[in-house]
């Protein structure tokens, strides 16, 4: 099932499609600076009828024929046609479950809830889909004879992660910055113990993209980040595998967590191919779902997207997403407009309330996923999403990241937060008698009555 070199796909400028470059060219910005899209070649994609890619699809799907049972390469044709399979570096991720979150749905008065979980990957969040297919350009790139002397970005934690783990498994070299002292534990530790570069910034996550955007620019470091399109190629992936998940039917609502804005233009773009192509024929709402105090799509939002402000990003649990001057904003906006689309945002209080209270029906979510499942249950208050409809939250990373935001909240550590399912260990000497008289009386009070 080798892929068919018909298949082809170019950068293009958002602003003028005459501007184009070959994906193999350094390039990030269009002449005027604005961003780039990957296009495919859609005229060749629609030889082949829908039916026949949902079979190829299906057939390639969790089976071990490099690199096509990776959830990203096994949509190779759709995502990055002209690579070689010898420079692709996967480690085979995607087709993270989708599960109905029962218990939780029903709790919020919705039968039919469901969760992507895209934190079930490689290095724990969904930003290793966009990862596999920047670095095995890079690979192509190096192949070919280009100098690239290390892969860099600027990250809030989870896209250095992928880049550094990406990086070692070629043995290309990764550099990171990130804002000093505003990501967990475990994010930090996963680019060092990759080898990546790591250098901790006194600044936000704004003032490292600054810092990545000029060594890219004179030093001639890769650039990974975001406004790379090639990640949104690998990206995209997610609302096509939900889909095919759903055996091909559409949901109603896919809600989305944002911060860069990528993740969310990337689920359009991979439902819009799957629309030019014939495999699907309506589209599902979309709502990109953002920290109070890293909002500015939200005010956007409110204002019609007529204007767009870039903010200075105040401190969230969800550091993930606490960016002010998000890069993919025009790509979002057109998304949103496109799938009649909304924007929520979750305060501190809103987003861990509804963190723990997911935890408790079995989920183990992070602070972002905790934005998301918030804005769920505003938009179903307010009508926004009907009880009848079938969503789905995509989690964005794994909750295991996040554990000191989860200990702190348990220990009711979070300053205005009010902790009301804070279950911290019960301690106690080591008596039978002792302990006998509180496990009853914990059960009781717990499940009794
Ligand atoms: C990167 C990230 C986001 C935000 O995605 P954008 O593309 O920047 O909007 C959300 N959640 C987690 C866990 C992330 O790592």
């Amino acid at each position: 099932m080798e892929a068919k070199p018909r298949f082809r796909a170019w950068f293009e400028s958002l602003r003028d499609p005459g501007e184009r470059y070959p994906l193999d060219e350094v390039v990030y910005t269009d002449r005027s600076g604005g961003l780039l899209q990957v296009v495919h070649d859609l005229d060749a994609l629609r030889q082949i009828p829908p039916e026949e890619w949902k079979r190829i699809f299906e057939d390639r799907a969790h089976k071990n024929e490099w690199p096509y049972g990776s959830g990203v390469w096994g949509k190779k044709e759709w995502v990055l046609p002209e690579i070689d399979n010898e420079n692709i570096v996967s480690m085979y991720e995607g087709h993270t479950n989708l599960f109905w979150a029962e218990r939780y749905g029903r709790e919020l008065g919705l039968e039919d809830l469901w969760i992507k979980l895209c934190g079930n990957s490689h290095t724990g969040s969904f930003k290793d889909l966009g990862m596999t297919v920047l670095v095995s350009m890079v690979k192509q790139m190096i192949r070919q004879g280009r100098e690239i002397p290390a892969v860099a970005c600027a990250s809030t934690g989870d896209t250095s992660a992928a880049l550094a783990a990406y990086g070692a498994a070629a043995g290309i070299p990764t550099i990171v910055f990130l804002p000093r002292g505003k990501i967990s534990i475990s994010q930090l530790i996963q680019p060092v113990a990759n080898g990546a570069i790591v250098f901790a910034l006194d600044t936000d996550f704004d003032g490292c993209m600054e810092i990545v955007k000029q060594v890219a620019r004179r030093d001639g470091i890769y650039l990974a980040n975001s406004m790379n399109s090639l990640r949104i190629e690998g990206q995209k992936t997610v609302g096509i595998e939900i889909v095919q998940q759903f055996d091909w039917e559409v949901p109603d609502w896919i809600l989305i967590p944002g911060g860069n804005l990528g993740n969310v233009s990337a689920l359009a773009k991979g439902l819009d191919l799957m629309l030019d192509l014939g495999l699907i024929s309506r589209r599902p709402r979309i709502a990109c779902c953002q920290a109070e105090a890293a909002n500015p799509l939200y005010l956007s939002y409110l204002r019609g997207f007529e204007v767009f402000e870039p903010i200075a990003a105040r401190p969230t649990l969800a550091s993930a997403i606490q960016i002010g001057n998000p890069v993919s904003y025009e790509k979002a906006i057109d998304a949103l407009r496109h799938y009649d689309g909304v924007v929520e945002q979750a305060s501190e209080a809103e987003l861990a309330e509804a963190t723990a209270r997911a935890d408790r029906t079995g989920l183990f979510t992070c602070p972002h996923t905790g934005v998301a499942l918030a804005s769920l249950e505003k938009l179903l208050a307010r009508g926004v999403i009907r009880r009848d409809e079938r969503v789905v939250v995509i989690s964005t990373a794994h909750g295991l990241k996040f554990t000191e935001f989860k200990v702190r909240y348990h220990e009711m550590q979070l300053e205005g937060i009010p902790s009301d399912h804070a279950n911290p260990p019960i301690e106690l000497p080591a008596r039978y008698e002792v302990v006998r008289d509180e496990m009853l009386r914990q059960i009781e009070q717990r499940f009794g009555g």
